[in-house]
C-alpha cells in the first residue's frame, strides 16, 4: 500500500499541525530575536556570575537559576520550532540548515554556560546546604540539589579537564564510529543491497519465508566487520571500567542509576522481578508459534502479525476513541485531550519526507506540546495516537512548573503515555466481541509488553555479565560476546529457536553509545501500570493524584513523585503488580486460542 492510499482512506490527510503558534514563519523576525536575545543574555550571564557562583546569597542564587532557566527556555523554544519543521519535510534543505544552526548555537552556548553548573557543585557540602533550606530557594530546590549528586564522584579540576577533553578523542569517538560502521552494513536482499533497518523492518511480514530470508541476510551481513565492531565494545567496556575506577563507582550500571536519580537497590529489585517472571515471555512465545501455525518460534518470528484482523480504523474514528478513553478516566484529561485536536496541535498524516515514527514535543516553553504522528489506520495505530497524547497532557500540565522543573527523569518519562495507551485498549478490549479480533488486539498489546519489559531486561542481564566480564577476563572475544549475548537472551526466550542469532548484539548502539539505558523502559512501562492497577481497584480517588503526579514533572525524585499517587517504588510489589497484569492478558489470549 502507497502512502497516499493510507492518506485517503483513514481521512487523517488534513490534519496538519499550526506551528503559528511558536513562531509565523520561518522566518518570522520573532525567531532571530530569540536566537540574538538568547546568545545576548547567555553572555551577560557569564559575565555577571562566573567565579562568583560560591559567593551568591540565596536570593541571588534563585535570581541567577532563574536566568538561566530563561536562556535555555528562549533557546529550546526556537530549537524545537526548528525541529518540528524539519519533521514534517525533512528533504528540504532550508529545514535542516535552520535545525543545524540553532543546535551549533546550543553548543556554543552551553560551553560558555557550564561553568554555573561546575561551580555550583564544588561549593562545599555546608555551604550548600544551607542554601538549598533557604525558603528563597525553594522553586529551584530538586533542580540544584540534583545537579550535586555527582559531587562525591567528582575528581580534581585539573583532572576533571583532562577527562572531558580526551573524551572527545575517547569514548566519544568509538561511539561514533561504532555508529558509522553499523550505518554502513548493507544487507543483501532480493538481489540487491538495502540497509539494516529495512531489513529489520521485514521481520513483521506476515510470510514466514520472507522473514527467514530477511534474517538470514541480516546475520551474513553483521559477519564482516564483526572483529571490528567488538574490539570497539572491548574498547568503551574498558574505558568505562576505568572511569568507574577513577570516580569511585561501586558497580557498572552505579553512574546511570545516578542519572535516573533512581538508587541501586531499586533497579536491582527491577531487575529481579522481571527476571522471576520469565515464565511469561516463554509461555507467550509458544502461544505465538501456535497462532502462526508453527511447532516452534524462531527468533525471527517474534513480531510477525498473526493476521487476525484488517480492518482499518478510520481518523474520526481513532480520534473517538482516543477522546472517549481519556473522559472514561477524567473530564478534565478528556478536554486537554480535546484541546490537541481542536486547536491543530498534531500533524497526522502519512507524507513523503515526512520523518518516520511518532514524538511528543513536549518542551515549547511558553506555548504547549505538539504531536506529530504517522497515522496508518491499523488498530496499533490508534493506541500510538493515545500514547503520544499522553506525553501531551504530561508535558502540558508541567509545563508551569519551568523548563527546570517539568522535565521528568528517563524513568518516568513515559508514566503519562503508557497510562493512556492502557486506558484506550481497556475501551478497545471492552467494546471487541468477535474472538479472532480480540485476540489479535490482546497480541499486540504483549507484542509491545514483552518488548518493552522483558526484552530491555534481557538486554540489561546481557551488558551486566559482559560488563563484569571484561573487568574480570580481560578483552573479549567475539565467541565470548556471542556466548553471553546467546545465553542471556535465552534466560528470557525459552524454546525459541536462536540460531543465526549469536551476532545480533553487533548492531545494538545502545550498549556502546549510553551503557545501561535500557532498563529505563522496563521500569517506566511497569511503574505506569502500577498506577494503572491501582486506578482500576481504587478508581475516582486517584484521578486527582495522578493529575497531581503530572503537573509536578520532575520537581521532584522519582522516588518522591511516585507517593504522589501512593507507590513505594522501593517495595517490589509495585513491578510484580505491573508484571501479573502482563500476565493477566497473556492468560485471556491462551484462553481465546483454546476456545
Ligand atoms: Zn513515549
Amino acid at each position: 500500500m502507497s502512502a497516499a492510499d493510507t492518506v485517503t482512506r483513514t481521512g487523517a490527510e488534513d490534519v496538519a499541525w499550526d506551528l503559528t503558534d511558536v513562531y509565523k514563519a520561518p522566518d518570522d523576525p520573532a525567531l532571530e530575536a530569540d536566537l540574538d536575545d538568547a546568545r545576548g543574555m547567555a553572555g551577560r550571564f557569564r559575565e555577571r556570575y562566573a567565579g562568583r557562583v560560591a559567593s551568591l546569597e540565596a536570593a541571588e542564587l534563585e535570581e541567577a537559576v532563574e536566568e538561566l532557566e530563561r536562556i535555555h527556555s528562549t533557546l529550546t523554544r526556537a530549537g524545537a520550532y526548528a525541529y518540528m519543521q524539519f519533521s514534517t519535510n525533512t528533504a528540504d534543505p532550508a529545514r535542516g540548515a535552520l535545525l543545524q544552526r540553532i543546535q551549533e548555537l546550543g553548543a556554543s552556548l552551553d560551553a560558555e554556560l557550564v561553568f554555573f553548573r561546575l561551580e555550583w557543585t564544588e561549593l562545599d557540602d555546608g555551604r550548600a546546604g544551607e542554601l538549598l533550606a533557604d525558603e528563597r530557594l525553594s522553586r529551584y530546590r530538586h533542580f540544584l540539589d540534583a545537579l550535586r549528586r555527582w559531587r562525591p564522584y567528582l575528581l580534581t579540576e585539573p583532572e576533571e579537564r583532562i577527562l572531558s577533553e580526551t573524551a572527545v578523542a575517547g569514548a566519544t569517538a568509538w561511539g561514533r564510529l561504532f555508529q558509522e560502521l553499523v550505518s554502513a552494513l548493507r544487507v543483501r536482499l532480493d538481489g540487491r543491497e538495502v540497509s539494516l533497518e529495512e531489513a529489520t523492518s521485514r521481520l513483521q511480514r506476515a510470510d514466514r519465508e520472507e522473514r527467514r530470508q530477511a534474517a538470514e541476510a541480516i546475520t551474513e551481513a553483521l559477519a564482516p566487520g564483526l572483529r571490528t565492531r567488538a574490539f570497539v565494545f572491548n574498547t568503551i567496556l574498558l574505558d568505562k571500567s576505568i572511569e568507574d575506577r577513577l570516580r569511585g563507582y561501586p558497580s557498572w550500571i552505579a553512574a546511570r542509576n545516578l542519572a535516573n536519580e533512581t538508587p541501586d537497590e531499586a533497579v536491582e529489585a527491577l531487575v529481579d522481578a522481571v527476571v522471576s517472571r520469565y515464565d511469561i515471555p516463554q509461555r507467550y512465545y509458544r502461544l505465538k508459534a501456535r497462532l502462526l501455525g508453527l511447532d516452534r518460534l524462531a527468533h525471527y518470528d517474534r513480531l510477525a502479525p498473526v493476521g487476525l484482523d484488517h480492518e482499518l480504523v478510520s481518523w474520526d474514528d481513532a480520534v473517538g476513541t482516543v477522546l472517549e478513553a481519556y473522559n472514561s478516566f477524567s473530564p478534565d484529561a478528556g478536554r486537554l485531550v480535546s484541546e490537541f485536536f481542536d486547536g491543530r496541535w498534531i500533524d497526522a498524516p502519512v507524507r513523503p519526507d515526512k520523518l518516520l515514527g511518532a514524538y511528543c514535543m513536549t518542551r515549547v516553553p511558553g506555548v504547549h506540546p505538539y504531536v506529530l504522528l504517522n497515522y496508518t489506520g491499523d488498530r496499533r495505530a490508534v493506541l500510538t495516537v493515545a500514547h503520544e497524547l499522553g506525553h501531551g497532557i504530561h508535558g502540558y500540565l508541567s509545563q508551569d512548573r519551568g523548563l527546570f522543573n517539568a522535565q521528568t527523569p528517563l524513568t518516568l518519562a513515559e508514566t503519562a503515555s503508557v497510562f493512556g495507551e492502557a486506558l484506550t485498549f481497556k475501551l478497545l478490549l471492552a467494546g471487541e466481541h468477535d474472538r479472532k479480533r480480540r485476540l489479535d488486539l490482546l497480541v499486540g498489546r504483549l507484542d509491545d509488553a514483552v518488548a518493552t519489559v522483558y526484552r530491555q531486561i534481557a538486554m540489561n542481564r546481557f551488558e551486566d555479565r559482559v560488563h563484569g566480564a571484561r573487568r574480570q577476563e580481560g578483552e573479549l572475544a567475539p565467541d565470548r560476546i556471542a556466548e553471553i549475548w546467546t545465553e542471556t537472551q535465552r534466560d528470557m526466550l525459552g524454546d525459541v529457536d536462536l540460531a543465526g542469532y549469536e551476532t545480533w548484539w553487533s548492531y545494538v548502539p545502545h550498549y556502546v553509545v549510553s551503557p545501561g539505558y535500557v532498563y529505563a523502559y522496563a521500569y517506566g512501562y511497569l511503574f505506569s501500570l502500577a498506577i494503572f492497577r491501582k486506578w482500576e481497584r481504587e478508581g475516582e480517588t486517584l484521578v486527582e493524584p495522578y493529575l497531581e503526579l503530572l503537573r509536578a514533572g520532575g520537581s521532584e525524585a522519582p522516588e518522591r513523585l511516585a507517593t504522589i499517587v501512593g507507590l513505594d517504588v522501593s517495595d517490589p510489589a509495585i513491578w510484580a503488580d505491573g508484571l501479573e497484569a502482563v500476565g493477566d492478558l497473556l492468560a485471556e489470549a491462551e484462553e481465546l486460542a483454546d476456545s
